[in-house]
């Protein structure tokens, strides 16, 4: 989407046919006519601007018409009153010639001029072709001299019509244009401070991300510890106990049977030789139950098993 060239936070509707720039709806209501074309408020306000150089050029263009029109009736005043025309013409140029100034290759006339073979040749040559040069010239620009007046006229006539349509326009424009630049400051203002927000924004997550990676990172690290402690941690010995001797029978037996229920998981009401007791037990718990069991006068042996990892 493009925006307006003026206000730049709405969006374009048009364009302006003089700088070819986007327009809003705003904009095109606040336009004007401009030498019978319609400009954008920007284009109108470059217009007003140059109002003081417009009224500059109009003031120098009626002097100059001033002193054309003086110099050309002083030119018929002096055909009238005396009898030659030179003194008329010489006037009359001089009225015609700013407009002979802008004409190019006028100086062409003067070629040869200084030219020839001895110097007295080349300064005689010199006097001629200038002073016909010269003649050529005011004969030329007394002719142009009523034409020089009506392009004044005409430029005057000109300026006076731009200088009062950018004239009138010019204070409304002025505020327009200094309304837009505010407009376009507190836009500027929010943009940033949404930027700003945005960047808060985007680092607030960039760094929960890295939390949570780091987080992630950790909790991994401390899964392979873990398995790492349970791989080198020492296994436990285990073993089976045997009974190789019930001792005496009688109320001893059940004594022991009493002893070994209350230890593991036996569950018989009778013992003979060579049972298996428990099996898969810690050897630290064999040795308590061999001690009670020697204190009640059997004998067990111990046989050492693998753990299961
Ligand atoms: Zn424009
Ligand atoms: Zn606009």
């Amino acid at each position: 989407m493009s925006y307006c060239h003026i206000h730049h936070y709405s969006p374009a509707t048009k364009q302006c046919p003089e700088c070819h720039q986007p327009i809003c709806a705003a904009c095109e209501q606040h336009g004007g006519t401009f030498d019978g074309k319609w400009v954008c408020p920007s284009c109108m306000k470059a217009y007003c601007d140059q109002v003081p150089q417009w009224k500059e050029d109009k003031t120098r263009n009626i002097i100059f018409l001033a002193v054309s029109v003086v110099l050309v009736i002083s030119a018929i005043i002096s055909a009238i009153v005396s009898d030659g025309y030179w003194g008329a013409t010489f006037l009359c140029g001089l009225a015609g010639l700013p407009i002979l100034a802008k004409v190019k290759g006028l100086g062409g006339i003067f070629k040869g001029a200084g030219k020839g073979n001895t110097a007295e040749d080349m300064i005689a040559n010199g006097c001629l072709v200038i002073g016909l040069g010269v003649i050529i010239i005011f004969i030329f620009a007394a002719i142009v001299a009523p034409i020089n007046i009506i392009i004044l006229a005409v430029n005057i006539a000109t300026l006076s019509k731009k200088i009062s349509t950018a004239g009138a326009a010019a204070p409304g424009m002025t505020q327009y244009m200094s309304d837009a630049g505010a407009e376009n400051q507190r836009g500027d203002i929010i943009a940033h401070q949404q930027a700003a927000e945005r960047a808060r924004e985007e680092q607030r997550q960039s760094q929960e991300r890295a939390d949570a990676q780091r987080a992630e990172v950790e909790r991994q690290r401390q899964e392979r510890a873990a398995l790492a402690a349970a791989r080198s941690a020492p296994r436990e010995e285990l073993c089976t106990l045997t009974l190789v001797d019930a001792g005496p029978s009688g109320p001893y037996r059940q004594n022991i049977i009493k002893e070994l229920k209350k230890h593991t998981d036996f569950h018989l009401d009778t013992l003979s030789n060579g049972m298996e007791l428990a099996a898969g037990i810690p050897v630290k718990k064999a040795d308590e139950i061999e001690k009670a069991l020697q204190a009640l006068g059997a004998r067990v042996e111990r046989k050492r098993a693998f753990n299961s990892y």
